[in-house]
């Protein structure tokens, strides 16, 4: 007789798991691997198994997000952060891991633990009861997808994702580029200046940003990935290009009613229309993050930032996210989930991991683990205390629980993006990360001393 049932003991379930586990909660941990079925990406089937990298990237506390989130991690006596460190090889300033040491660690720790039962068995439907965390991550099996893409509606829950790039807005040269809808449209969401950053290009600009398209080396699709069918709105921009040297020009590059103010002359006091126009779109409610509309690619990360960075006004942009392509099982959380991660149409479910659309182990690692934190937190009759969103594990929830933009959400690594700017305007550029770091810490370890949360049951 279990108080909670946790469906996938990938990363974020494992965690889940744990947290629940220490608190006095009887856990019922169920993973089909090992019991007859797997995923195309996972080897074995030992709990948390890396898929791919060993690294949980950054260790650096001091100036990095992914580093914070660790340390954050840390604090709450995370089982995935404590298996990281018994497992750990050399690696410079990251935090990479033997992986089957890793797995084994996250293994034994929760089939010792009294509160856990382990049961290797596939799970078919969301339940209709029960306290449920459903943590089946990007590769959720089928028959699973299905029945919660029925409680969701068909719209809300992705197959694939289709990332574009996304650049921090003070990285963005605003000399050359400028803030306006096509046509000055507005709706009534909309900035008062304008909802899109533009930049301008002249034709040869053009040409041979499309040449660079043709030639930048590009990541191949896997084998099980490529009968996963993706949808027009999704092509790849390179793919799109491929079709014709105008393409492009017609679609996501269009420069029609568009007026560069940098470009005005006698005949048109508004400003020109460039030949073609790469288009930003704000993708965060803080305004500091803005994806390039249309440009999901498959081009390799290095390639991406090789030729970005020929787009005028981006030639020093800092990007928060790069474009990618891959099967990607994930909900429309900033609709779908409220802010305790829980399913607003069936609040005795909860959703953890890279299913909420976080990207990443650390990040699907940290929202399993938050998943845990407040399952507990509402069997023990406690009010859940928000978490700070200087955080990094506040700005990750509040990011896909509410904060990003629902029409256009994909998968999200931590970045100082996702932090709320300096209060104060003397902070430089510079010293931002530095000053993100210190705040998140003064106010991760005032939200610990106060929270409920820290007291087992
Ligand atoms: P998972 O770790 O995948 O755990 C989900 C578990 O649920 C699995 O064990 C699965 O077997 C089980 N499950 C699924 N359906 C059911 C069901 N119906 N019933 C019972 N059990 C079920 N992130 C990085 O940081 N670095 C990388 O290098 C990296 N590489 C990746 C490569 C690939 C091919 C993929 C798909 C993802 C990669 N990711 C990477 C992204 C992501 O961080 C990982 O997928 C991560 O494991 C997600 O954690 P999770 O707990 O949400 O899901």
């Amino acid at each position: 007789t279990h108080q909670v049932h946790i469906i996938g003991g990938g990363l974020a379930g494992s965690e889940a798991a744990w947290q629940l586990a220490n608190r006095g909660v009887k856990v019922r941990l169920s993973e089909m691997r090992g019991g007859g079925d797997t995923t195309p990406a996972h080897q074995g089937d030992g709990l948390a198994e890396l898929v791919c990298s060993n690294s949980f990237r950054s260790d650096d506390d001091t100036a990095n997000a992914v580093g914070l989130l660790h340390y954050e991690m840390r604090q709450c006596n995370s089982l995935i952060m404590k298996a990281a460190e018994v497992a750990q090889v050399p690696a410079g300033s990251a935090l990479a891991v033997d992986r089957d040491v890793f797995s084994e660690n996250v293994e034994k720790a929760l089939s010792e633990h009294p509160n856990v039962e382990i049961v290797r068995e596939r799970i078919d439907a969301l339940p209709n009861e029960g306290t449920t965390i459903v943590a089946t991550g990007p590769l959720t099996a089928a028959s699973l997808a299905r029945s919660i893409g029925t409680a969701t509606g068909a719209d809300s829950l992705a197959f694939f994702d289709a990332i574009a790039p996304i650049v921090y807005r003070d990285s963005i040269d605003m000399d050359i580029c400028w803030i306006q809808s096509r046509w000055n449209k507005r709706t009534e969401a909309s900035n008062e200046e304008g909802d899109y950053i533009n930049c301008p290009m002249t034709k040869e600009q053009y040409l041979a940003f499309w040449q660079g398209l043709m030639d930048g080396e590009k990541t191949e699709f896997k084998e099980w990935e490529a009968d996963t069918p993706y949808f027009d709105g999704c092509m790849p921009i390179e793919v799109m290009a491929s079709r014709g040297v105008e393409t492009l020009r017609f679609g996501p590059m269009k420069p029609v009613g568009l007026d560069n103010p940098h470009d005005v002359t006698p005949e048109f006091p508004q400003g020109r229309w460039p030949y073609a126009v790469v288009q930003l779109r704000q993708d965060n409610k803080l305004g500091t993050l803005w994806n390039m509309v249309g440009f999901q690619t498959k081009l390799k990360h290095r390639a991406q930032v090789e030729l970005f960075r020929t787009i005028p006004g981006l030639e020093n942009a800092e990007f928060a996210r790069l474009g990618g392509l891959h099967r990607n099982t994930f909900l429309n959380s900033p609709t779908l989930l409220d802010r305790q991660l829980r399913l607003k149409s069936a609040p005795h479910v909860r959703f953890a991991g890279q299913i909420t659309g976080c990207e990443g182990y650390v990040e699907s690692s940290a929202i399993g683990m938050l998943a845990g934190m407040m399952t507990a937190t509402e069997l023990a009759g406690h009010d859940w205390t928000p978490l700070p969103r200087t955080t990094a594990l506040g700005a990750l929830l509040s990011h896909i629980t509410g904060d990003a933009e629902a029409d256009s959400y994909q998968p999200m690594n931590v970045n100082f993006g996702l932090f709320p700017m300096p209060d104060d305007d003397s902070i430089k550029k510079k010293q931002r990360k530095a000053y993100y770091t210190e705040r998140a810490k003064r106010d991760m370890a005032e939200w610990l001393g106060a929270a409920r949360i820290t007291e087992p049951a």
